[in-house]
C-alpha cells in the first residue's frame, strides 16, 4: 500500500503524521518528497548510505549551425530561452529540461548537457527496517516536480510506502500524491487550516484517490474542519490533541510515537481503516 501525507500549507504536522505512520508500520519505504525543505530525517534519524545525483538535460547551442531564427524561444513554455541578435540566452535555473527546444530547432543546432538540480539521499531507519529516501532540491532550482518524479521511482516496490508530500496544492503536491492508494490530509482546526484543507480537497477530488483527514492540534479553533470533512464526505481518521509538551518534543526531533506512545493504538487503527477504505492489503 502506498500512502501519501499532504497538507494545504507547511507547519500543520504533515511530517509528524508521515513519520508516525512509518514508525507504526515499523518497516517499508519512506520517501521525503518535501524536496525544498526535507525534514523527516529529524524524526526518523536514518543512517545515510548513498547520495544519488539527479541531473536534468539542459540545452546548449552549436553556433556553427544556429541562424537565430527564434523557434527555440517560441517553443519554450517556461521562458527559459531567449534569442537576441547574435546570441541565444539560456536561463539554466528556469529550464525544466523538457527537451522541447531541441525538437523545435530546425537547424538541429541544440545539443544537451546534464546539470544537477538536486540529490536523493538514501539510508535506513528503525534499525534497518525502513528504507529511507530523501529528495533535496539544490538552492535556486525550479525543477521540483522532476526531482519528485525521480524520487518516486524508489516507491516501485511491493513493500508499504509512506510519502511525505510537499505542502500546498500545486504541481509538486499533485506529483507526490499521483498513483498512491490513499492520501492523508493533515489540517489544523483553525480558519486558515480549514481554508487550506478545502483547497487540498478541491485539488485532489478529481484524481479519484481515496482520502482521509487527520486533525492536528485538536482542541484549538472550532468544529468547522469536521463540517468541511462531512461536506466532502471524507472521513476524519484521527485527532492529535493540542499539547505544548508535544511541540517541545517535536522541536527536539522526538517522533509522535515516542512522545505520545499511548497514541500508537490509534495510529494502528487508522492504518487498518485506510487499508479497508483503499481496498488494499499491506
Ligand atoms: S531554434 Fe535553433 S537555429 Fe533557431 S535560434 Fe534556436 S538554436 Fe538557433
Ligand atoms: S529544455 Fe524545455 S524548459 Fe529548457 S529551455 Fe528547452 S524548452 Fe525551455
Amino acid at each position: 500500500m502506498k500512502i501519501a501525507v499532504a497538507s494545504g500549507k507547511g507547519g500543520t504536522g504533515k511530517t509528524t503524521v508521515a513519520t508516525a505512520v512509518a514508525l507504526t508500520l515499523k518497516k517499508g519505504v519512506f520517501l521525503d518528497a518535501d524536496v525544498e525543505e526535507p525534514d523527516a530525517h529529524i524524526f526518523l534519524k536514518p543512517e545515510m548510505k548513498k547520495t544519488h545525483s539527479v541531473p536534468i538535460m539542459i540545452p546548449r547551442v552549436d553556433y556553427s549551425k544556429c541562424d537565430f531564427c527564434g523557434e527555440c524561444a517560441k517553443a519554450c513554455a517556461y521562458n527559459a530561452i531567449a534569442v537576441v541578435p547574435g546570441k541565444v540566452l539560456i536561463f539554466d535555473e528556469v529550464c525544466k529540461g523538457c527537451g522541447t527546444c531541441t525538437i523545435a530547432c530546425p537547424q538541429r543546432a541544440i545539443y544537451e548537457i546534464p546539470r544537477e538540480i538536486g540529490v536523493i539521499n538514501e539510508g535506513t531507519a528503525n534499525n534497518g527496517a525502513i528504507h529511507f529516501f530523501e529528495g533535496k532540491l539544490n538552492i535556486g532550482e525550479s525543477a521540483t516536480t522532476y526531482l519528485i518524479r525521480e524520487l518516486k521511482k524508489f516507491a516501485d516496490t511491493n513493500e508499504d510506502v509512506v510519502i511525505d508530500a510537499p505542502p500546498g496544492t500545486s504541481c509538486p503536491m499533485l506529483e507526490a500524491t499521483k498513483s498512491v492508494d490513499f492520501v492523508i490530509l493533515v489540517a489544523e482546526p483553525t480558519p486558515f487550516g480549514v481554508y487550506d484543507l478545502n483547497l487540498s480537497l478541491q485539488a485532489l477530488k478529481d484524481t479519484g484517490i481515496k482520502m482521509g483527514i487527520v486533525v492536528n492540534k485538536y482542541g484549538i479553533g472550532n468544529d468547522d474542519v469536521f463540517r468541511l470533512a462531512e461536506k466532502h464526505d471524507v472521513p476524519v481518521l484521527m485527532k492529535i490533541p493540542f499539547d505544548r509538551g508535544l511541540a517541545a518534543a517535536y522541536s527536539m526531533g522526538t517522533p509522535l510515537t515516542e512522545a505520545k506512545p499511548e497514541m500508537i493504538p490509534e495510529i494502528e487503527a487508522m492504518i487498518e481503516r485506510i487499508k479497508s477504505i483503499a481496498g488494499g492489503a499491506a
